[in-house]
């Protein structure tokens, strides 16, 4: 039973994770750390604006906190550089770091599109080919990208977010195919509403969170532990055999 066991952790496997200073990734990067593997948090918000826990697991000498905007190549690059110099190398990749607005697809300015698509899709791209190299070596390759229910169906005054999330999950199954002779398996989760900052605003407006619950069949929101689990989970020799899936962590949502 230890073997069975042992499939599920990333003991002496090296992760970096994105847009690990709140929410969903730093929950992501805690699970990970949990689970035997060395982490790399990165964000772009300075340290001390880092949620504690967070900010407290990349202090910890196993662990490391790097500074990164996905926007910037030269600091995607340097982030798997210094991943790989403090940590010894990469083996998992979680491209997480993400942005959202809401606005009638007629107010949404140019600005607001081109970042939105530049964060969330090219940046995930970003990091994916930054850390080809570094994954190529690795006997235990992994990409997990943090797609959205909302790649899949429509959602009202979200069209930047919503199009990024399918570029993201179409890119999942690209990088799966071409990567898979180098043995790196690429994937993605699929989450519906989360309680993080992100959805501070929508999560105070009762009208919309009551037709929000509606569209869950479990009847709940998923936590950021929910997420967290499913991505470790595909992270993992567990799922060894699983490339270019988009796993949905969204009590039903998606079986309407
Ligand atoms: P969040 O806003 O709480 O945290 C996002 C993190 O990403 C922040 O720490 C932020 O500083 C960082 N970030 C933003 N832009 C960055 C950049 N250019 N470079 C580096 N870091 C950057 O959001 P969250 O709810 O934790 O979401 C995490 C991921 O999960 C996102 O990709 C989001 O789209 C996805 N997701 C969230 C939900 C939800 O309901 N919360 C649902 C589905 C998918």
């Amino acid at each position: 039973m230890a073997g069975l066991e042992s499939i599920y952790r990333v003991d002496g496997r090296v992760a970096l994770v994105t847009g690990a200073a709140r929410g969903i990734g730093a929950e992501i990067a805690r699970v990970l750390a949990g689970l035997g593997a060395r982490v790399a948090l990165a964000d772009r918000l300075p340290l001390d604006q880092w949620e504690p826990d967070a900010a407290a697991l990349a202090r910890e000498a196993r662990h490391a906190a790097l500074s990164l905007d996905v926007t910037r190549a030269d600091q995607c690059d340097a982030a798997v550089h210094d991943t790989v110099r403090r940590l010894g190398g990469l083996d998992i990749l979680v491209n997480n770091a993400g942005i959202n607005s809401r606005q009638p697809a007629e107010a949404t300015d140019d600005a607001t599109l081109a970042r939105t698509l530049d964060v969330n899709l090219a940046g995930a791209f970003r990091m994916a080919r930054a850390a080809f190299p570094a994954l190529a070596k690795s006997p235990h390759a992994a990409i997990v990208n943090l797609a959205s229910t909302g790649a899949f169906i429509a959602i009202t005054n979200n069209i930047p977010y919503g199009v990024s999330k399918a570029g993201l999950a179409h890119m999942t199954k690209m990088l799966a195919l071409e990567w898979a002779g180098r043995g790196i398996r690429v994937n993605a989760v699929a989450p519906t509403i989360i309680a993080t900052d992100m959805t501070a605003a929508v999560r105070a407006d009762p009208a919309y969170m009551a037709a929000k619950m509606k569209t869950i069949p479990l009847g709940k929101l998923p936590a950021t532990t929910d997420v967290a689990n499913a991505v470790a989970f595909l992270a993992s020799s567990a799922a060894g055999m699983i490339t270019g899936q988009v796993l949905a962590v969204d009590g039903g949502v998606l079986t309407q």
